[in-house]
Protein backbone atom coordinates (compact mmCIF):
# COMPACT_ATOMS: atom_id res chain seq x y z
CA UNK A 1 0.00 0.00 0.00
CA UNK A 2 1.17 3.88 -1.00
CA UNK A 3 1.46 6.13 1.41
CA UNK A 4 -0.96 8.27 -0.75
CA UNK A 5 -3.32 5.27 -0.43
CA UNK A 6 -2.85 4.71 3.51
CA UNK A 7 -3.65 8.44 4.38
CA UNK A 8 -6.92 8.08 2.20
CA UNK A 9 -9.55 8.35 4.31
CA UNK A 10 -11.88 5.31 4.47
CA UNK A 11 -15.22 5.77 2.27
CA UNK A 12 -17.84 3.38 3.37
CA UNK A 13 -20.40 1.87 0.47
CA UNK A 14 -23.92 1.52 1.48
CA UNK A 15 -26.63 -0.45 -1.15
CA UNK A 16 -30.39 0.83 -0.56
CA UNK A 17 -32.45 -1.74 -2.50
CA UNK A 18 -35.55 0.06 -2.48
CA UNK A 19 -36.93 3.67 -3.14
CA UNK A 20 -40.04 3.73 -0.80
CA UNK A 21 -40.60 5.76 2.46
CA UNK A 22 -38.14 3.60 4.09
CA UNK A 23 -35.22 3.37 1.53
CA UNK A 24 -35.28 7.31 0.49
CA UNK A 25 -35.21 7.63 4.62
CA UNK A 26 -32.37 4.96 5.36
CA UNK A 27 -30.31 6.64 2.54
CA UNK A 28 -30.99 10.69 4.19
CA UNK A 29 -29.35 9.46 7.09
CA UNK A 30 -26.66 7.01 5.90
CA UNK A 31 -25.47 9.71 3.01
CA UNK A 32 -25.64 12.43 6.23
CA UNK A 33 -22.51 10.03 8.22
CA UNK A 34 -21.02 10.50 5.04
CA UNK A 35 -20.93 6.87 3.35
CA UNK A 36 -21.31 6.63 -0.17
CA UNK A 37 -24.87 6.02 -0.93
CA UNK A 38 -26.28 4.04 -3.70
CA UNK A 39 -30.30 3.05 -4.18
CA UNK A 40 -31.62 1.26 -6.49
CA UNK A 41 -35.16 0.22 -7.42
CA UNK A 42 -36.96 -1.99 -9.87
CA UNK A 43 -39.60 0.89 -10.88
CA UNK A 44 -38.62 3.75 -12.95
CA UNK A 45 -38.82 6.17 -10.53
CA UNK A 46 -39.13 6.17 -6.83
CA UNK A 47 -41.58 6.42 -4.06
CA UNK A 48 -44.66 5.43 -6.38
CA UNK A 49 -46.42 4.30 -3.17
CA UNK A 50 -46.47 7.01 -1.63
CA UNK A 51 -47.40 9.21 -4.59
CA UNK A 52 -50.55 6.98 -4.58
CA UNK A 53 -50.81 7.14 -0.56
CA UNK A 54 -50.89 10.98 -1.21
CA UNK A 55 -54.34 10.95 -3.71
CA UNK A 56 -56.77 10.61 -1.60
CA UNK A 57 -54.70 12.96 1.64
CA UNK A 58 -51.35 12.08 2.18
CA UNK A 59 -51.74 11.07 5.85
CA UNK A 60 -48.64 11.23 6.81
CA UNK A 61 -48.77 10.91 10.80
CA UNK A 62 -51.08 11.10 13.60
CA UNK A 63 -51.58 13.56 16.65
CA UNK A 64 -52.06 11.00 19.38
CA UNK A 65 -50.11 11.22 22.36
CA UNK A 66 -46.89 8.81 22.04
CA UNK A 67 -48.06 5.89 24.25
CA UNK A 68 -51.57 5.61 22.36
CA UNK A 69 -49.71 5.75 19.09
CA UNK A 70 -47.57 2.75 19.89
CA UNK A 71 -50.25 0.88 21.00
CA UNK A 72 -51.74 1.36 17.31
CA UNK A 73 -48.87 -1.53 16.33
CA UNK A 74 -50.68 -4.05 18.84
CA UNK A 75 -48.69 -7.45 19.20
CA UNK A 76 -45.37 -5.58 18.20
CA UNK A 77 -45.74 -2.26 19.73
CA UNK A 78 -42.06 -3.14 22.13
CA UNK A 79 -40.71 -3.46 18.90
CA UNK A 80 -42.09 -0.36 16.82
CA UNK A 81 -41.37 1.57 20.14
CA UNK A 82 -37.62 1.49 19.73
CA UNK A 83 -37.96 3.11 16.01
CA UNK A 84 -40.31 5.64 17.35
CA UNK A 85 -38.34 6.53 20.52
CA UNK A 86 -35.94 7.50 17.92
CA UNK A 87 -37.85 9.12 15.21
CA UNK A 88 -42.09 9.74 16.36
CA UNK A 89 -44.49 12.08 14.98
CA UNK A 90 -43.50 15.24 15.83
CA UNK A 91 -39.81 14.56 14.46
CA UNK A 92 -41.71 13.40 11.10
CA UNK A 93 -43.38 16.96 11.03
CA UNK A 94 -40.23 18.80 11.89
CA UNK A 95 -38.53 17.02 8.91
CA UNK A 96 -41.20 17.27 6.45
CA UNK A 97 -41.18 21.33 7.69
CA UNK A 98 -37.44 21.19 7.05
CA UNK A 99 -38.31 19.83 3.36
CA UNK A 100 -40.35 23.66 3.03
CA UNK A 101 -43.76 21.16 3.93
CA UNK A 102 -45.83 22.66 6.64
CA UNK A 103 -48.52 20.08 7.88
CA UNK A 104 -51.79 20.21 10.03
CA UNK A 105 -54.02 18.07 11.99
CA UNK A 106 -57.57 17.17 10.60
CA UNK A 107 -60.37 16.65 12.93
CA UNK A 108 -59.90 13.18 13.19
CA UNK A 109 -56.51 13.52 14.42
CA UNK A 110 -54.63 12.47 11.37
CA UNK A 111 -51.87 14.77 10.05
CA UNK A 112 -51.59 15.85 6.79
CA UNK A 113 -49.90 18.05 4.31
CA UNK A 114 -51.26 21.34 3.98
CA UNK A 115 -52.06 21.06 0.29
CA UNK A 116 -52.65 17.47 1.33
CA UNK A 117 -50.15 16.17 -1.76
CA UNK A 118 -47.50 14.12 -1.63
CA UNK A 119 -45.55 14.46 -5.00
CA UNK A 120 -44.09 18.00 -3.66
CA UNK A 121 -42.98 16.35 -0.52
CA UNK A 122 -41.38 13.60 -2.70
CA UNK A 123 -39.91 16.12 -5.18
CA UNK A 124 -38.36 17.75 -2.60
CA UNK A 125 -36.78 15.20 -0.90
CA UNK A 126 -35.01 13.50 -4.01
CA UNK A 127 -33.90 16.70 -5.06
CA UNK A 128 -32.40 17.11 -1.16
CA UNK A 129 -31.17 13.55 -1.52
CA UNK A 130 -29.23 14.14 -5.02
CA UNK A 131 -28.05 16.90 -4.03
CA UNK A 132 -26.35 15.43 -1.00
CA UNK A 133 -24.32 13.01 -3.71
CA UNK A 134 -27.26 10.01 -3.44
CA UNK A 135 -26.57 7.94 -6.40
CA UNK A 136 -30.30 6.55 -8.01
CA UNK A 137 -30.45 3.66 -10.32
CA UNK A 138 -33.86 2.92 -11.64
CA UNK A 139 -34.89 -0.70 -13.07
CA UNK A 140 -32.45 -2.30 -11.13
CA UNK A 141 -34.44 -5.81 -10.15
CA UNK A 142 -32.75 -6.91 -6.96
CA UNK A 143 -32.74 -11.13 -7.66
CA UNK A 144 -30.37 -12.26 -4.42
CA UNK A 145 -26.69 -12.75 -3.96
CA UNK A 146 -24.25 -14.00 -6.19
CA UNK A 147 -22.40 -17.56 -4.77
CA UNK A 148 -19.57 -14.81 -3.69
CA UNK A 149 -21.80 -12.57 -2.40
CA UNK A 150 -22.23 -9.76 -4.63
CA UNK A 151 -25.65 -8.50 -4.96
CA UNK A 152 -27.58 -9.62 -8.16
CA UNK A 153 -30.29 -7.24 -9.95
CA UNK A 154 -31.74 -8.07 -13.20
CA UNK A 155 -31.62 -4.83 -15.84
CA UNK A 156 -33.10 -3.33 -18.72
CA UNK A 157 -29.15 -4.49 -20.73
CA UNK A 158 -28.96 -7.51 -18.45
CA UNK A 159 -27.67 -8.79 -15.36
CA UNK A 160 -25.73 -6.75 -13.08
CA UNK A 161 -23.28 -7.27 -9.72
CA UNK A 162 -22.72 -4.76 -7.35
CA UNK A 163 -20.53 -5.05 -4.04
CA UNK A 164 -21.14 -2.92 -0.96
CA UNK A 165 -20.10 -2.87 2.54
CA UNK A 166 -23.75 -2.92 3.82
CA UNK A 167 -26.79 -3.07 2.44
CA UNK A 168 -30.38 -1.88 3.67
CA UNK A 169 -33.41 -3.73 1.59
CA UNK A 170 -36.42 -1.58 2.11
CA UNK A 171 -38.38 -3.66 -0.66
CA UNK A 172 -41.98 -3.00 0.93
CA UNK A 173 -44.96 -5.92 1.15
CA UNK A 174 -46.93 -7.17 -1.07
CA UNK A 175 -49.75 -5.03 -2.15
CA UNK A 176 -50.61 -2.80 -5.17
CA UNK A 177 -47.53 -4.66 -6.69
CA UNK A 178 -47.81 -2.57 -9.93
CA UNK A 179 -46.26 0.01 -8.03
CA UNK A 180 -43.44 -2.02 -7.08
CA UNK A 181 -43.56 -4.01 -4.22
CA UNK A 182 -44.40 -7.51 -5.16
CA UNK A 183 -43.14 -9.39 -2.33
CA UNK A 184 -40.64 -11.24 -4.35
CA UNK A 185 -37.84 -10.55 -1.89
CA UNK A 186 -40.04 -13.42 0.26
CA UNK A 187 -37.93 -16.31 -1.93
CA UNK A 188 -34.65 -14.56 -2.16
CA UNK A 189 -34.45 -14.28 1.80
CA UNK A 190 -35.70 -17.72 2.81
CA UNK A 191 -33.33 -19.64 0.31
CA UNK A 192 -30.90 -17.36 2.81
CA UNK A 193 -32.28 -19.04 6.02
CA UNK A 194 -34.56 -16.00 6.58
CA UNK A 195 -37.70 -16.41 8.89
CA UNK A 196 -40.56 -14.74 7.36
CA UNK A 197 -43.63 -15.02 8.29
CA UNK A 198 -46.23 -15.22 5.18
CA UNK A 199 -47.64 -11.70 3.98
CA UNK A 200 -50.76 -11.36 4.67
CA UNK A 201 -53.20 -8.58 3.34
CA UNK A 202 -53.55 -6.05 6.04
CA UNK A 203 -55.91 -2.70 5.62
CA UNK A 204 -58.21 -5.19 3.66
CA UNK A 205 -61.62 -5.53 2.14
CA UNK A 206 -63.59 -8.87 2.75
CA UNK A 207 -65.85 -11.02 0.99
CA UNK A 208 -69.34 -11.41 1.65
CA UNK A 209 -71.61 -14.11 -0.50
CA UNK A 210 -74.01 -11.18 -1.91
CA UNK A 211 -76.83 -11.90 -3.83
CA UNK A 212 -76.96 -10.98 -7.62
CA UNK A 213 -79.38 -8.65 -7.21
CA UNK A 214 -77.91 -6.66 -4.40
CA UNK A 215 -75.05 -6.41 -5.67
CA UNK A 216 -75.45 -5.12 -8.90
CA UNK A 217 -77.86 -2.77 -7.13
CA UNK A 218 -76.00 -1.66 -4.01
CA UNK A 219 -72.23 -2.38 -5.20
CA UNK A 220 -70.00 1.34 -4.51
CA UNK A 221 -72.45 2.64 -2.08
CA UNK A 222 -72.06 3.88 1.20
CA UNK A 223 -73.47 2.95 4.00
CA UNK A 224 -73.12 5.50 6.76
CA UNK A 225 -73.40 6.16 9.19
CA UNK A 226 -73.37 2.21 11.39
CA UNK A 227 -71.81 0.80 14.09
CA UNK A 228 -70.08 -2.12 13.32
CA UNK A 229 -69.72 -4.84 16.31
CA UNK A 230 -67.54 -7.91 16.56
CA UNK A 231 -67.45 -10.06 18.66
CA UNK A 232 -65.15 -13.24 20.08
CA UNK A 233 -66.04 -15.99 22.24
CA UNK A 234 -69.22 -13.71 22.58
CA UNK A 235 -67.54 -10.82 24.20
CA UNK A 236 -67.53 -7.57 22.56
CA UNK A 237 -64.01 -6.99 20.68
CA UNK A 238 -64.76 -4.32 18.55
CA UNK A 239 -67.45 -1.69 18.24
CA UNK A 240 -66.87 1.94 16.31
CA UNK A 241 -69.45 4.27 14.43
CA UNK A 242 -68.23 4.95 11.14
CA UNK A 243 -68.86 4.03 7.10
CA UNK A 244 -68.09 1.52 4.78
CA UNK A 245 -68.61 0.93 1.18
CA UNK A 246 -70.36 -2.11 -0.45
CA UNK A 247 -68.42 -3.16 -3.19
CA UNK A 248 -69.73 -6.41 -6.10
CA UNK A 249 -67.75 -9.17 -3.81
CA UNK A 250 -68.20 -7.80 -0.13
CA UNK A 251 -67.29 -4.86 1.97
CA UNK A 252 -64.45 -1.87 2.44
CA UNK A 253 -63.55 1.38 3.11
CA UNK A 254 -61.92 2.88 6.42
CA UNK A 255 -64.33 0.94 9.32
CA UNK A 256 -63.47 -2.55 7.78
CA UNK A 257 -60.11 -1.78 7.38
CA UNK A 258 -59.49 -0.54 11.01
CA UNK A 259 -60.35 -3.76 12.18
CA UNK A 260 -59.26 -6.31 9.17
CA UNK A 261 -56.28 -7.38 11.14
CA UNK A 262 -58.61 -9.28 13.63
CA UNK A 263 -61.09 -10.61 11.20
CA UNK A 264 -58.58 -11.76 9.09
CA UNK A 265 -57.18 -14.05 12.04
CA UNK A 266 -59.97 -14.93 12.90
CA UNK A 267 -61.38 -16.50 9.65
CA UNK A 268 -57.90 -17.79 9.31
CA UNK A 269 -58.46 -19.32 12.45
CA UNK A 270 -62.50 -20.80 11.95
CA UNK A 271 -63.45 -20.29 7.94
CA UNK A 272 -65.22 -17.23 8.34
CA UNK A 273 -66.13 -14.46 10.66
CA UNK A 274 -69.21 -13.06 11.71
CA UNK A 275 -69.89 -9.09 12.07
CA UNK A 276 -73.06 -7.35 13.29
CA UNK A 277 -74.06 -3.88 12.02
CA UNK A 278 -76.72 -1.46 13.61
CA UNK A 279 -78.13 0.22 10.79
CA UNK A 280 -79.77 2.89 12.53
CA UNK A 281 -76.59 4.34 15.50
CA UNK A 282 -79.21 7.36 16.41
CA UNK A 283 -82.16 5.26 17.49
CA UNK A 284 -82.85 2.53 20.11
CA UNK A 285 -84.57 -0.60 19.38
CA UNK A 286 -87.44 0.30 21.74
CA UNK A 287 -88.32 3.87 19.65
CA UNK A 288 -87.95 1.54 16.79
CA UNK A 289 -90.19 -0.43 17.74
CA UNK A 290 -92.82 2.49 18.63
CA UNK A 291 -92.55 4.15 15.65
CA UNK A 292 -93.01 0.94 13.09
CA UNK A 293 -95.54 0.38 14.88
CA UNK A 294 -97.29 2.75 13.45
CA UNK A 295 -100.30 2.10 10.74
CA UNK A 296 -98.64 1.28 7.48
CA UNK A 297 -101.78 2.40 5.70
CA UNK A 298 -101.84 1.36 2.12
CA UNK A 299 -97.82 2.25 2.10
CA UNK A 300 -95.11 -0.42 0.80
CA UNK A 301 -92.68 -1.34 3.41
CA UNK A 302 -89.81 0.41 2.06
CA UNK A 303 -91.40 3.96 2.47
CA UNK A 304 -92.79 3.06 5.94
CA UNK A 305 -88.87 1.82 6.70
CA UNK A 306 -87.88 5.23 5.40
CA UNK A 307 -90.58 7.34 7.29
CA UNK A 308 -90.24 6.05 10.84
CA UNK A 309 -87.07 4.12 10.86
CA UNK A 310 -84.46 6.24 8.31
CA UNK A 311 -83.89 3.00 6.35
CA UNK A 312 -83.45 3.57 2.90
CA UNK A 313 -81.33 2.88 -0.34
CA UNK A 314 -78.54 0.69 0.92
CA UNK A 315 -79.48 0.21 4.73
CA UNK A 316 -83.02 -1.14 3.10
CA UNK A 317 -81.10 -3.57 0.45
CA UNK A 318 -78.97 -5.17 3.58
CA UNK A 319 -82.36 -5.78 5.61
CA UNK A 320 -83.75 -7.47 2.49
CA UNK A 321 -80.76 -9.52 1.84
CA UNK A 322 -80.67 -10.80 5.20
CA UNK A 323 -83.93 -11.40 6.30
CA UNK A 324 -86.94 -13.76 4.55
CA UNK A 325 -90.33 -12.21 3.31
CA UNK A 326 -92.00 -13.49 6.51
CA UNK A 327 -89.53 -12.36 8.96
CA UNK A 328 -90.03 -8.54 7.16
CA UNK A 329 -93.11 -8.55 8.01
CA UNK A 330 -92.89 -9.30 11.67
CA UNK A 331 -91.74 -5.73 13.24
CA UNK A 332 -89.71 -7.48 16.55
CA UNK A 333 -87.31 -9.15 14.03
CA UNK A 334 -87.06 -6.28 11.51
CA UNK A 335 -85.87 -4.10 15.08
CA UNK A 336 -83.66 -6.57 16.13
CA UNK A 337 -82.05 -6.49 12.92
CA UNK A 338 -81.83 -3.07 12.05
CA UNK A 339 -80.23 -2.52 15.70
CA UNK A 340 -77.69 -5.88 14.86
CA UNK A 341 -77.69 -7.43 11.49
CA UNK A 342 -75.30 -10.21 10.97
CA UNK A 343 -73.34 -10.21 8.19
CA UNK A 344 -70.30 -12.88 7.27
CA UNK A 345 -66.99 -12.44 5.92
CA UNK A 346 -65.88 -15.35 3.74
CA UNK A 347 -62.14 -14.16 3.53
CA UNK A 348 -59.97 -11.38 3.00
CA UNK A 349 -59.83 -9.78 -0.16
CA UNK A 350 -56.38 -10.86 -1.95
CA UNK A 351 -53.23 -8.91 -1.05
CA UNK A 352 -53.06 -7.14 -4.36
CA UNK A 353 -55.58 -5.07 -3.15
CA UNK A 354 -55.05 -4.32 0.26
CA UNK A 355 -53.62 -0.93 1.60
CA UNK A 356 -50.97 -2.75 3.38
CA UNK A 357 -49.08 -6.03 4.13
CA UNK A 358 -49.24 -8.07 6.98
CA UNK A 359 -46.34 -10.76 7.71
CA UNK A 360 -42.58 -10.94 6.57
CA UNK A 361 -39.32 -10.78 8.51
CA UNK A 362 -39.85 -11.76 11.95
CA UNK A 363 -38.39 -9.81 14.76
CA UNK A 364 -36.61 -12.55 16.05
CA UNK A 365 -34.09 -12.70 12.60
CA UNK A 366 -33.16 -9.28 13.35
CA UNK A 367 -31.03 -8.03 16.23
CA UNK A 368 -31.55 -4.30 17.74
CA UNK A 369 -29.92 -2.40 14.93
CA UNK A 370 -32.65 -4.04 12.14
CA UNK A 371 -29.64 -6.04 10.64
CA UNK A 372 -30.27 -9.39 10.07
CA UNK A 373 -28.72 -12.07 11.90
CA UNK A 374 -27.76 -14.78 9.93
CA UNK A 375 -26.90 -12.72 7.20
CA UNK A 376 -23.75 -10.23 8.35
CA UNK A 377 -24.25 -6.37 6.90
CA UNK A 378 -27.94 -6.68 5.61
CA UNK A 379 -30.32 -4.65 6.94
CA UNK A 380 -34.21 -4.59 6.71
CA UNK A 381 -36.42 -1.69 7.07
CA UNK A 382 -40.02 -0.40 6.43
CA UNK A 383 -43.29 -2.74 5.69
CA UNK A 384 -41.05 -5.64 4.93
CA UNK A 385 -40.86 -6.21 8.43
CA UNK A 386 -43.45 -8.35 10.64
CA UNK A 387 -45.42 -6.11 11.59
CA UNK A 388 -49.03 -3.79 11.38
CA UNK A 389 -51.18 -1.06 12.03
CA UNK A 390 -54.03 0.35 10.95
CA UNK A 391 -54.45 3.61 8.67
CA UNK A 392 -53.82 6.88 10.74
CA UNK A 393 -50.79 7.32 9.20
CA UNK A 394 -49.31 5.03 11.62
CA UNK A 395 -48.09 2.64 8.17
CA UNK A 396 -46.01 5.45 7.30
CA UNK A 397 -44.25 6.98 10.37
CA UNK A 398 -42.89 3.36 11.39
CA UNK A 399 -41.38 2.98 7.76
CA UNK A 400 -39.50 6.63 7.98
CA UNK A 401 -38.80 5.26 11.23
CA UNK A 402 -37.20 2.10 10.72
CA UNK A 403 -35.60 3.61 7.87
CA UNK A 404 -33.49 5.71 10.08
CA UNK A 405 -32.89 3.18 12.44
CA UNK A 406 -31.50 0.53 9.25
CA UNK A 407 -29.64 3.29 7.45
CA UNK A 408 -27.95 5.04 10.44
CA UNK A 409 -26.89 1.10 11.67
CA UNK A 410 -25.75 -0.07 7.90
CA UNK A 411 -23.97 2.90 7.72
CA UNK A 412 -21.82 2.49 11.02
CA UNK A 413 -21.12 -1.00 10.04
CA UNK A 414 -19.87 -0.37 6.67
CA UNK A 415 -17.44 1.92 8.13
CA UNK A 416 -16.26 -0.18 10.85
CA UNK A 417 -15.74 -2.96 7.92
CA UNK A 418 -14.24 -0.39 5.71
CA UNK A 419 -12.07 0.29 8.71
CA UNK A 420 -11.32 -3.42 10.12
CA UNK A 421 -10.14 -3.93 6.34
CA UNK A 422 -7.57 -1.35 5.90
CA UNK A 423 -5.99 -1.82 9.68
CA UNK A 424 -5.84 -5.51 8.44
CA UNK A 425 -4.21 -4.56 5.11
CA UNK A 426 -1.58 -1.81 6.28
CA UNK A 427 -0.08 -4.03 9.06
CA UNK A 428 0.27 -6.40 6.10
CA UNK A 429 2.29 -4.12 3.87
C1 LIG B 1 -53.68 3.25 -1.81
C2 LIG B 1 -52.75 3.38 -0.62
C3 LIG B 1 -52.89 4.45 0.23
C4 LIG B 1 -52.06 4.56 1.35
N1 LIG B 1 -52.21 5.64 2.17
C5 LIG B 1 -51.43 5.75 3.27
C6 LIG B 1 -51.54 6.89 4.12
O1 LIG B 1 -52.29 7.83 3.82
N2 LIG B 1 -50.77 6.92 5.26
C7 LIG B 1 -49.92 5.89 5.59
O2 LIG B 1 -49.27 5.96 6.64
N3 LIG B 1 -49.73 4.86 4.74
C8 LIG B 1 -50.46 4.76 3.60
N4 LIG B 1 -50.28 3.71 2.77
C9 LIG B 1 -49.23 2.71 3.09
C10 LIG B 1 -47.84 3.25 2.75
O3 LIG B 1 -47.83 3.83 1.47
C11 LIG B 1 -46.83 2.10 2.83
O4 LIG B 1 -46.90 1.52 4.11
C12 LIG B 1 -45.40 2.58 2.57
O5 LIG B 1 -45.27 3.13 1.27
C13 LIG B 1 -44.39 1.43 2.72
O6 LIG B 1 -43.11 1.98 2.58
P1 LIG B 1 -41.86 1.07 2.25
O7 LIG B 1 -40.75 2.00 1.95
O8 LIG B 1 -41.68 0.05 3.29
O9 LIG B 1 -42.28 0.26 0.92
P2 LIG B 1 -42.75 0.80 -0.51
O10 LIG B 1 -43.30 2.16 -0.43
O11 LIG B 1 -43.63 -0.28 -1.04
O12 LIG B 1 -41.40 0.86 -1.33
C14 LIG B 1 -40.70 -0.33 -1.66
C15 LIG B 1 -39.84 -0.04 -2.88
O13 LIG B 1 -39.06 -1.20 -3.15
C16 LIG B 1 -39.02 -1.43 -4.54
N5 LIG B 1 -38.77 -2.86 -4.77
C17 LIG B 1 -39.51 -3.90 -4.38
N6 LIG B 1 -38.95 -5.05 -4.76
C18 LIG B 1 -37.80 -4.71 -5.40
C19 LIG B 1 -36.75 -5.47 -6.02
N7 LIG B 1 -36.78 -6.81 -6.07
N8 LIG B 1 -35.71 -4.81 -6.58
C20 LIG B 1 -35.65 -3.45 -6.54
N9 LIG B 1 -36.61 -2.69 -5.98
C21 LIG B 1 -37.67 -3.31 -5.41
C22 LIG B 1 -40.38 -0.99 -5.03
O14 LIG B 1 -40.36 -0.67 -6.40
C23 LIG B 1 -40.66 0.22 -4.14
O15 LIG B 1 -40.23 1.43 -4.74
C24 LIG B 1 -51.08 3.58 1.62
C25 LIG B 1 -50.92 2.51 0.73
C26 LIG B 1 -51.75 2.40 -0.37
C27 LIG B 1 -51.57 1.24 -1.32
Amino acid sequence: MSAAERSRPCVAHVAIIGGGPAGLMAAEVTRATGAEVDVYDRMGSVGRKFLIAGKGGLNLTHSDGFETFVARYGSRQAEVRRWLEAFDADALRAWARELGVETFVGSSGRVFPLDLKAAPLLRGWVRRLRASGVRFHMHYNWRGWDDDGALRFACEDGQHRVDADAVVLALGGGSWSVLGSDGAWVQALQQRGIDIAPLAPSNCGFEVGWSEHFAKRHAGQPVKPVIVEWRDAGAVVIRKQGEFVVTANGVEGSLIYAFSAPLRDAISAQGATEIRLDLAPGRDAARLARDLARPRGSRSLSEHLRRHAGIDGVKAGLLYEVLSKAQLQDNARVVAAIKSLPLKLLRPRPLDEAISTAGGVRFNALDDTLMLKNLAAVFCAGEMIDWEAPTGGYLLTACFASGRIAGRSAALHALERVRTAAAIQAQRS
